[in-house]
């Protein structure tokens, strides 16, 4: 818990008090990062988290508990503690909704741990190696497979010093295994029927293919399985379509399922 005990009340005289929480029958006062002022009652920090009061954190008199999330993050997660209605989350941005689903997380603010996991479940596919950041410091592991099989290795590559070390360790082995199906994917060479009504072999069929192994190989150790399958595919309605369709039943039959990123997890977590 990252709580320290702050200065008193008259030495930061440049605090402003937040406007939903500043009764001031309140009897704890916590400090945002960037200086507001919310006093909580802690009778409803007791009754409804996990995480206030802190273990061994008794406040003295008048003394400014600082935290380390923004008052926007703070003003959101203090009025799920309230007996009150819920803020809507419907319409917080991300970097907003992520902060506040880190935080209830962190102070263990049960009423909203449920809900803000439910939004950032939503907000897939996008932000989806943040999303996978928080499920696997939370252990979500159902999030974690939703959210994997979005991230491309450009995408870790260019976060790679913001994201976990833990999610670079578990992505890793992941990112081989999905790639060894795709290697086999690139192995498949499904004969094209003859095209009907015809007695002459389809001619196309050649070309349109390498141009599939082209693509195909290109997603090898860049895209994850299910978006690299796309590739094998052809747009054109006729008999060298319905050869694409056949490829790729067989290569998605030949991965059996794409691994789950869950697995590499749980494994992971073993083997720490
Ligand atoms: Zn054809």
């Amino acid at each position: 818990m990252e709580l320290c005990h702050g200065t008193e009340p008259d030495q930061e005289i440049e605090d402003t008090m937040s406007a939903l929480f500043n009764d001031a029958d309140a009897d704890v006062v916590f400090r945002s990062r960037d200086k507001i002022r919310f006093r909580i009652y802690s009778t409803y920090l007791k009754n409804t988290t996990g995480g206030f009061p802190p273990v061994g954190f008794t406040p003295h008199e008048d003394e400014i508990v600082d935290l380390d999330e923004n008052a926007s993050t703070l003003n959101l997660m203090f009025q799920f503690v309230y007996p009150q209605p819920q803020p809507p989350l419907r319409t917080l941005d991300f970097p907003t909704l992520s902060s506040l689903a880190e935080a209830v997380e962190k102070y263990q603010i049960y009423p909203a741990m449920q809900i803000c996991y439910v939004f950032m479940t939503k907000a897939l596919p996008s932000h989806a190696l943040d999303i996978l950041d928080y499920a696997i410091k939370h252990d979500y592991y159902p999030l974690m497979d939703k959210a994997a099989p979005h991230i491309s290795l450009e995408d870790v590559s260019s976060a790679a010093t913001r994201v976990s070390p833990r999610l670079l360790q578990i992505w890793i082995p992941y990112h081989n295994a999905c790639n060894q199906a795709l290697r086999d994917a690139f192995k498949i060479n499904e004969p094209h029927k003859r095209p009907r009504s015809s007695f002459e072999s389809c001619t196309e069929w050649e070309t349109r293919r390498a141009s599939i192994l082209i693509t195909l190989g290109g997603c090898i150790g860049v895209k994850n399985v299910e978006s690299a399958l796309a590739s094998i595919a052809c747009t054109s309605p006729d008999c060298c379509r319905e050869a694409a369709v056949a490829w790729q039943a067989k290569a998605r039959q030949g991965i059996a399922k794409p691994p789950k990123f869950s697995t590499f997890s749980r494994k992971s977590f073993q083997d720490d």
